[in-house]
């Protein structure tokens, strides 16, 4: 059983896994890891279900709080010394 445990995580683990995950930093193994402790974990999986909740609610927060002055600002960068990125957008 020395295999199983190896695959094992702890409840911790588990948490920061998930937080990897959620931005599509975990690789393969991880997130098998991680499956794996969700299916026999009923904490985690709460923890998971509430996580992805969470991070789309923050995403659509981003998105509403990316105004106007922002956006502009950013374009301001992208310009700046960025001759290729300026040609771009006066195509548009
Ligand atoms: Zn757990």
């Amino acid at each position: 059983m020395k295999g199983l445990s190896l695959m094992k995580l702890s409840c911790a683990e588990a948490a920061s896994l998930c937080t990897k995950a959620e931005y599509r930093e975990a690789n393969l193994k991880e997130k098998l890891r991680l499956k794996l402790h969700i299916y026999l974990c009923r904490t985690c999986k709460d923890y998971q279900h509430n996580n992805k909740k969470l991070s789309s609610l923050l995403k659509k927060a981003n998105l509403k709080s990316c105004s106007s002055s922002e956006k502009e600002n950013f374009r301001k960068k992208m310009n700046n010394g960025n001759s290729q990125a300026s040609q771009e957008q006066k195509k548009h």
